[in-house]
């Protein structure tokens, strides 16, 4: 257990110092019945409790409030890989295993784990199944909550329920797994995960394309995915502020000229390398072009190249960061409403805020975008922090009438639990109030997170 001011500091402050709080001790269990006996000395001593994985989350849920009576209890000793079933293609881990951890464990006898994003090396399974972590191959495998068929979790009175069940198929009752994810430890803390696993690809084509607008890289999309089916693992996209930030702010290079409009990263796979996924993809680029939907294409010709494409999209979300003040948004629409979300929430910005820069990028293919705003150089700094809440309102709002979602894959934690709840029905929020009550009834599961009050 740590109580020293200086132990603890790192556990009171989020990934991005943007929340900060205060426990009376941080606790850091080997095993789950630990788990249990925290939670449950806990609750006879009305003390609330904040799970905490790698610490990576971007809403605020793994802090702490200021003030608070509470232990933050870390995972990250529960670092087991529990067991690997090639045959059920299953990988049974603990909580507090990186999401790295489970990838390297699941290579080693042949299998795909292929939930992926950015803060792999550090992030837990614990915490990505807790805010159902999306990544960059949900187009062909899911959420964090579609690659998990069993949970085992110690309840807010502190008993361990063992749902370790490896089955794709079982109807018997209330989904208490589902419950459970997406829940940012404010119904129980995620001991252990039953996780599917897959094939691993034989071949694997990465391809950056250049196009004039959002609406054509929809309509790519379309061509790709009929085409490629389930080969298609990734369609990303990116604008051109997000390239010129790049190159600002790191040595990777987009090909293309960096006012291309719009850059759209495509990323196919093949359980056979006999040069499908090539042929499919040069054949769709071919038609594209004939039709002058595209500008230009580079299809990668080595590894190398590959991680060069990727990390063109994956430095967005830092080169923003290092070229000042961010006004972010995690939003999702339906894919076939994408090109009048972005005109409708352009238009609505541009026309009350003139000195924002737009840096929109993301997952085109699951219609989850990062609608984000930076300041455009030599406008005035504090007035575009000062419309941080009048430009959220104004994205969500459009959003909404698009029945979106204000918070895709990052969660709702602090940053977004208002927002939600404005955006909830009467029906909506008594059922959640509901479910809460039902499994965390003394209040003392991360209060304050995910539902005001
Ligand atoms: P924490 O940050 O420790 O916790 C997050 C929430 O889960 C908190 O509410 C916490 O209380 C709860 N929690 C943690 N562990 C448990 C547990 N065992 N039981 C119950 N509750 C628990 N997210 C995406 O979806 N897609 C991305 O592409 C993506 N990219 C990212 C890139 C970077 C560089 C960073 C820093 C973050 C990114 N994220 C992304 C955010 C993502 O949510 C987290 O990286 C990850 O899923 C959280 O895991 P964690 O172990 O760090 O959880």
């Amino acid at each position: 257990m740590l109580h020293d001011p200086n132990d603890v500091a790192p556990f009171v402050v989020d990934w991005r110092r943007q929340w900060r709080g205060d426990c009376l001790a941080v606790v850091q269990p080997d095993t789950a019945v630990d788990v249990c006996e925290v939670v449950r000395w806990c609750a006879a001593n009305s003390i609330s409790i904040v799970a905490q994985g790698g610490n990576t989350g971007l809403s605020g849920g793994a802090t702490p409030a200021p003030g608070s009576r509470s232990v933050v209890l870390s995972t990250t000793r529960l670092r087991s890989v529990r067991e690997v079933d090639s045959v059920n293609n299953t990988i049974t881990v603990d909580a507090g295993c990186t999401l790295l951890d489970v990838q390297e464990a699941a290579r080693a006898v042949g299998r795909l784990f292929p939930l992926s994003l950015a803060a792999e090396g550090t992030c837990t399974i614990g915490g990505n199944l807790a805010t159902n972590a999306g990544g960059t191959a949900v187009l062909r495998y899911g959420t964090a909550r579609e690659l998990c068929l069993g949970l085992e979790v110690v309840t807010a009175s502190g008993e361990l329920w063992d749902g370790l069940r490896g089955l794709r198929k079982d109807n018997t009752g209330y989904d208490l797994k589902d419950l459970f994810i997406g829940s940012e430890g404010t119904l129980g803390i995620i001991t252990g995960a039953v996780l599917r696993l897959f094939p691993r690809p034989s071949d694997s084509q990465v391809a950056l394309v250049a196009v004039r607008s959002i609406g054509d890289a929809l309509t790519l999309f379309g061509r790709l995915s009929e085409s490629l089916g389930e080969s298609l693992v990734a369609c990303e996209v990116l604008n051109s502020s997000c390239v010129e930030l790049v190159h600002a702010h790191s040595t990777t290079r987009s090909p293309f000229h960096p006012e291309t409009p719009w850059v759209v990263l495509v990323e196919a796979v093949a359980m056979r390398a006999d040069g499908y996924v090539r042929a499919s993809l040069d054949e769709a680029f071919a038609a594209a072009l004939a039709d002058d939907l595209l500008i230009d294409v580079v299809v990668a010709e080595s590894v190398g190249q590959i991680g060069r494409f990727w990390a063109l999209r994956e430095n967005v979300s830092e080169a923003q960061g290092a070229a000042g003040p961010t006004i972010k948004h995690d939003i999702a629409v339906p894919i076939s409403r994408i090109e009048r979300f972005v005109a409708e929430a352009d238009a609505a910005v541009r026309s009350k805020f003139p000195a924002v820069r737009f840096v929109t990028f993301g997952h085109l293919g699951d219609g989850n975008l990062h609608y984000n705003f930076s300041p455009q150089p030599g406008s005035d700094l504090s007035d575009f922090l000062n419309s941080q809440n009048e430009l959220n309102t104004l994205v969500h709002d459009v959003v909404r009438a698009h029945r979106g979602s204000i918070s895709a894959e990052h969660g709702l934690g602090v940053l977004r639990r208002d927002e939600a709840d404005r955006y909830r029905s009467e029906v909506e929020r008594s059922l959640q109030q509901a479910v809460k009550q039902a499994l965390d009834p003394m209040g003392i599961m991360n209060p304050g997170k995910v539902l005001p009050g």
